[in-house]
């Protein structure tokens, strides 16, 4: 098959037509950019740090980003974040094709640890918290994942953090939210997360928002990026994977439904944030009295779990 744009080869064909490698790089990276631009992601002196885990999400992500920032004389430079759990024989893997990517694009990068934070990597302490709590280790794996990741975010003194996620993981976030009525937490979702700036959260931003998981995994073959395809050991079957299978398969037949999930969604967005920001406020505490992170509660869910280690 051949490219509409020109005589090459296509690689992709999508929805308005099939590309070759150079017009589907080119169809890629301007979708991008005019992501960044329309929802105004990135503003001339933002500091901009990527949440990275050496997958082919957050590689994409890190090398749009420092693109944008190039193009446009930005005059601060991109950063990296990958926070090492302490999963054997999976994030040592990832670690070290982020390290090496990079080093060969001159992005600084910072490793914060599991270990470090909370005295034991995940494969040791997930043992521990779970025979007093019966957590999975995906239930602590993301809360000390999240708060790691702003904590070190802050320190660095970045104003906007970078994630990885893209018009799959949204849209089934989307779906999984309105199947269980969880319209508060939607309300944070969108291209910039979150209802308002904060000043304890440095707030998320995703360029890939318009982007399928085909598409990204392309993207990444064709730059040559170097990614693992390991599985973290942990992974289970969960309630997102059910919903990934039936949306994929909803997108085989109907193609276009994923986007519809997200354009829909975003005609809404703007409802469901001013719903949230009318709310009564509470008066409860709203940083952790032992770590000083944001918290709705004393003592927030992270330092929760790192007690439990103690006992
Ligand atoms: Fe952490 Fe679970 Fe993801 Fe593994 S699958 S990295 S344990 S959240
Ligand atoms: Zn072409
Ligand atoms: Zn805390």
């Amino acid at each position: 098959m051949k490219c509409n744009k020109c005589e090459h080869k296509a690689v992709i064909t999508l929805q308005h037509g099939s590309l070759c490698k150079q017009h589907f790089i080119n169809y890629f990276e301007d979708k991008v950019f005019k992501t960044i631009n329309k929802y105004q992601l990135i503003q001339r002196n933002d500091k901009v740090c990527v949440a990275a885990s050496g997958g082919k999400d957050s590689l994409t992500a890190l090398y749009l980003t420092q693109k944008y920032l190039k193009q446009n004389n930005y005059p601060n430079q991109v950063t990296a974040l990958i926070i090492n759990e302490g999963i054997n024989n999976y994030r040592d893997k990832t670690l070290d094709d982020l390290k090496q990517f990079c080093n060969e694009h001159n992005i600084p990068l910072t490793i914060a640890s599991f270990q470090e934070e909370y005295g034991k990597p995940l494969d040791e302490a997930y043992p521990i918290i779970n025979k007093t709590t019966g957590k999975k280790p995906c239930n602590i794996c993301g809360v000390w994942r999240r708060q790691l990741i702003n904590k070190h975010a802050k320190l660095l003194n970045a104003t906007k953090l970078v994630t990885g996620h893209n018009l799959d993981d949204e849209s089934q976030v989307i779906v999984m939210n309105m199947f269980k009525a969880n319209t508060s937490i939607s309300a944070k979702l969108g291209p910039i997360s979150g209802i308002e700036e904060h000043q304890d959260f440095v707030r998320r931003i995703k360029p890939l928002y318009f982007c399928t998981e085909k598409e990204t995994r392309l993207y990444a073959l064709l730059k040559k990026f170097k990614v693992e395809f390991t599985e973290c050991p942990y992974v289970t079957h969960s309630y997102r994977a059910e919903v990934r299978e039936m949306l994929n398969q909803m997108e085989e037949k109907y193609p276009g439904t994923k986007t519809g999930i997200i354009n829909s969604f975003l005609d809404i967005l703007p409802l469901l944030k001013e719903r949230e920001l009318n709310k009564p406020k509470t008066s409860k505490p709203n940083v952790c009295k032992c770590c000083q992170e944001p918290s709705k509660q004393e003592i927030c869910n992270a330092c929760k779990l790192k007690e439990e280690l103690k006992c």
